[in-house]
């Protein structure tokens, strides 16, 4: 069995794990569509057949409720798995390429190559999506997987190290559970690949000692994510999609709605549905919980030192370590609630003249995960597109950027580099090798062969 559990400093076990997976990958057998088809299949069935002990694991670990349980962790690695189970004999497929003239003849094509070893660590907020997500391009491209879920949302690490060696490979796929310590003992082991999801200092580090091997890195990191609010958009539809979204998962959802910049004239109307619908939506509710006392503190902090007017919630709970689904008009710009990525249940509103107001103050700041804007006008619509940097952008909704197999997720600075989902995903841990074939004979080469002529000079000259 290739789990080691539940290990918080205990690293002695982390090599003789990553070089079994070694030898494993060196016999060839990841290699096999068959086989990677056999894991993608396995993998899906894991979320499918485990819904109620994930779900339970989850309402542990985060006070989720099961529909979000479903929505957010097992329909979204399920369809990722999916998705991959049924193109994986597609992607693997040579890519040719047309060869310019001075090539010929020849042929020439992409070979899409396993990298080998891949570690993938992940986050807590959405523990399975996060780390067997990620697992389902490793394995899609042939790789031999280390998983290292999050420490701070046990019972899911726990769940992941009992079932995966249920339903995968035990030769090519461990979950090795641990805290920071142990992903440093891990990337220390030199990886072929290494896919981190979590927050932007953290991935420094990851990086910083990534660098020391070499490894290559995908980064799914975190940051601010604004919407802008236009003139002219729904609000009505605008408040409802921007409540419910921010309140799922307590508002620890790396693509969440951070903070608003309201176009002034719907300002108020705007605070006034978001106030009618949290009251909807949270009715009969004592507050959103918040994964551990430590956020809990860096929020209700937070909450503390807002310059802004509390225009909905305020109230916060440290026995259940829960906070009221809170929204603050106006804060100060310099002011934790608009410096720091909140990752809860609090959502600030910046108040805009207009449309360029609100394209600076986004493009003054790190560039986000994901920018949103709500707007009936193609203009304002395009404009947006075109102006602001993110690592991926909705209009008129938010979050389901990452529930489709047909674009790629991830960020653009410091908000992380590389992306995964559907075929974006295995060309994220696949190696793109570029091959060229030429026939010996006739050898037209001969042509420019040394001596150098300068007849050899000018045909040289033509051709290159
Ligand atoms: P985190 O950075 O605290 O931890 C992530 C992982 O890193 C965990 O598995 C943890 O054990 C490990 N870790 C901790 N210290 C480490 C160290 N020194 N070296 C190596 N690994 C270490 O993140 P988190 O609190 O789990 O998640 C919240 C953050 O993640 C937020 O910023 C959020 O925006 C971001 N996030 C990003 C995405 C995305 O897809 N881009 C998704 C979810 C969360």
């Amino acid at each position: 069995m290739t789990t080691v559990a539940p290990a918080s400093t205990d690293t002695s076990d982390i090599p003789s794990v990553v070089a079994k997976l070694r030898k494993t990958f060196a016999t060839g057998r990841t290699r096999d569509v068959a086989w990677r088809k056999r894991q993608l299949e396995a993998l899906e069935k894991l979320v499918t057949e485990n819904e109620g002990a994930i779900a339970e694991a989850l309402e542990k670990d985060l006070g989720r409720k099961p529909f979000e349980a479903w929505l957010a962790d097992i329909a979204s690695t399920a369809s990722e798995a999916a998705d991959a189970a049924k193109n994986v004999g597609k992607w693997t497929k040579r890519k040719h390429r047309l060869l310019e003239k001075a090539q010929l003849p020849g042929r020439a094509w992409i070979e899409y190559e396993p990298f080998g070893v891949v570690l993938v660590i992940g986050a807590w907020n959405f523990p399975f999506a996060l780390t067997l997500g990620p697992a389902v391009g490793a394995l899609a491209a042939g790789n031999a997987v280390v998983l290292k879920p999050s420490e701070v949302s046990p019972a899911s690490s726990a769940l992941m190290a009992e079932l995966v060696p249920k339903y995968l490979d035990t030769d090519a796929v461990a979950v090795i559970e641990g805290d920071g310590a142990v992903s440093q003992e891990l990337i220390a082991q030199g990886f072929d690949k290494l896919c981190f999801t979590g927050g932007t200092e953290i991935g420094r580090k990851v990086y910083q000692a990534a660098a020391e091997h070499l490894t290559p890195v995908t980064l799914e990191l975190g940051g601010k994510s604004p919407v802008i609010v236009a003139a002219d958009a729904d609000i009505a539809v605008a408040a409802k999609r921007i409540a419910w979204t921010k309140l799922i998962n307590s508002g620890q959802i790396c693509i969440a709605p951070d903070y608003l910049l309201v176009d002034a004239s719907v300002r108020d109307e705007l605070v006034a549905k978001i106030g009618e619908t949290i009251a909807k939506f949270e009715a009969g509710s004592s507050g959103k919980k918040i994964v551990n006392e430590r956020h809990f503190g860096r929020l209700t902090a937070a909450l503390a030192a807002t310059k802004g007017d509390v225009a909905v919630g305020g109230g916060s709970n440290a026995a259940n370590i829960e906070i009221e689904p809170t929204v603050v008009v106006d804060p100060a710009l310099d002011e934790p609630l608009m410096t720091d990525e909140i990752f809860g249940p609090i959502l600030p509103i910046v108040t805009v003249k207009n449309l360029d107001e609100a394209i600076d103050f986004v493009n003054s700041r790190p560039k986000p995960l994901a920018a949103y804007l709500f707007t009936k006008s193609k203009a304002t619509r395009e404009r947006v597109i075109k102006e602001v940097t993110a690592g991926g952008m909705l209009v008129n909704h938010l979050l389901f950027q990452f529930s489709t197999t047909k674009l790629p997720f991830g960020g653009v600075g410091p908000s992380g580099m590389g992306s995964y989902h559907g075929r974006f995903g295995f060309e994220e841990f696949s190696h793109r090798k570029s091959v060229l074939t030429k026939p010996t004979r006739p050898d037209l080469t001969t042509m420019i062969y040394p001596p150098y002529t300068d007849k050899a000079w000018k045909l040289a000259r033509k051709l290159f």
